[in-house]
């Protein structure tokens, strides 16, 4: 059996510790088509949020406290870029994580392709999944935001309100948007810089083509799902291959689980509930993702037309509840 899972960070990464335990109780392969839209280049390096939160969760070198970044970190390049005052000082980077990003940059830098870099990355961590940026090529999610909110402080920002939406427009990259203001500016929507005309990375749609079933992750399906499916041919490659898809709710009881989903699927104007997300991936029935939606038990009442609903606990509690979502989303198919 071939499983195919699109996802995002932290969330993904839990919900892939459960496929790999699943795909070792079956016998299955898997492969990870990871969102490169959070990417950004900081102080010359290439940093990856969720391509290393995959990584170094499979790996067994994640912090579990923080959900990013590794266990046993310490922090002292960053206190001294602070010494410096070298901007920008709201995205924290750990040493050990800097590693990686130096040995990412100098591969990139030297001309390998991501996918490539991913994969030599990977031979220290044995994931034990194929891990894939959904592409090769710059892909950056960028939120457009009132001007001057962005001039503001997140505060200020937040108490002008919706009044800011009609003034003018300013792009900032979503880890700006995320990290520093804490998803708080008035924003009119996002946008994937680059996507146009960005490629699938080499064997993505080739492990689609092939997969006996296609996992949506619980990953953020705004800012982690939607710029995997803005890659040309990609969304494609899902809802016209063969194999069924099933995706999982990040949404329970009308809340993310953990982080600030809530906040991007409102600037959508989507309701923060399974089925507002549901509803947001469509029937593959009906030119959207989906032929399975697994939702919480909290939410069994949940109905997407045309996708087959099943409830269930969906808490990521431990390995044992994670390998039991994995499950039940392929026999759901
Ligand atoms: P990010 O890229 O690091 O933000 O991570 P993802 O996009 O992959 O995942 C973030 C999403 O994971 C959030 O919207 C959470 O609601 C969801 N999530 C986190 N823990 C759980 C859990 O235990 N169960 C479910 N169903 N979703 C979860
Ligand atoms: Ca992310």
């Amino acid at each position: 059996m071939r499983i195919v899972v699109l996802t995002g960070g932290i969330g993904g990464a839990r919900f892939l510790l459960g496929v790999r335990a699943y795909a070792r109780e079956v016998g299955a392969e898997v492969t990870a088509v990871v969102n490169v839209g959070d990417d950004l280049r900081l102080h010359g390096l290439r940093v990856c949020p969720d391509l290393d939160s995959v990584m170094y969760t499979l790996g067994g070198g994640a912090d579990p406290e923080r959900g990013w970044g590794r266990v046993g970190e310490s922090w002292t390049v960053k206190e001294e870029l602070a010494a410096y005052g070298a901007e920008p000082s709201w995205f924290g980077l750990g040493d050990k994580d800097i590693a990686t990003h130096l040995v990412r940059t100098t591969m990139l830098d030297a001309g390998y392709p991501l996918h490539q870099v991913t994969e030599a990355l990977a031979t220290r961590w044995q994931p034990g999944v194929r891990l894939l940026p959904a592409t090769d090529d710059r892909l950056e999610t960028h939120a457009i935001v009132s001007a001057r909110s962005e001039l503001a402080s997140p505060a200020a920002a937040n108490s002008a309100g919706s009044a800011d939406l009609d003034g003018a427009q300013r792009a900032i990259h979503f880890q700006e948007w995320w990290v520093r203001y804490r998803a708080q500016l008035p924003t009119h929507r996002f946008v994937f810089v680059g996507a146009e005309a960005a490629k699938p990375a080499p064997g993505v749609t080739e492990a689609i083509a092939g997969a006996d079933v296609v996992l949506v992750a619980p990953s953020n399906p705004v800012v982690s799902i939607a710029p995997i499916l803005a890659v040309p041919g990609l969304r494609e490659a899902v809802t016209d291959g063969p194999a069924p898809v099933v995706g999982v709710s990040p949404i329970i009881g009308g809340a993310p689980v953990r982080g600030m989903a809530d906040r991007c699927l409102a600037v959508l104007g989507v309701e923060c509930s399974a089925a507002g997300v549901g509803g947001l991936y469509g029937s593959r029935a009906t030119g959207g993702l989906l032929d399975g939606w697994l939702v919480a038990e909290e939410d069994a009442d949940t109905l997407v037309p045309d996708v087959t609903v099943r409830a269930m606990p969906l808490r990521m509690t431990d390995e044992a509840a994670t390998t039991a979502m994995v499950r039940a989303a392929v026999e759901l198919t």
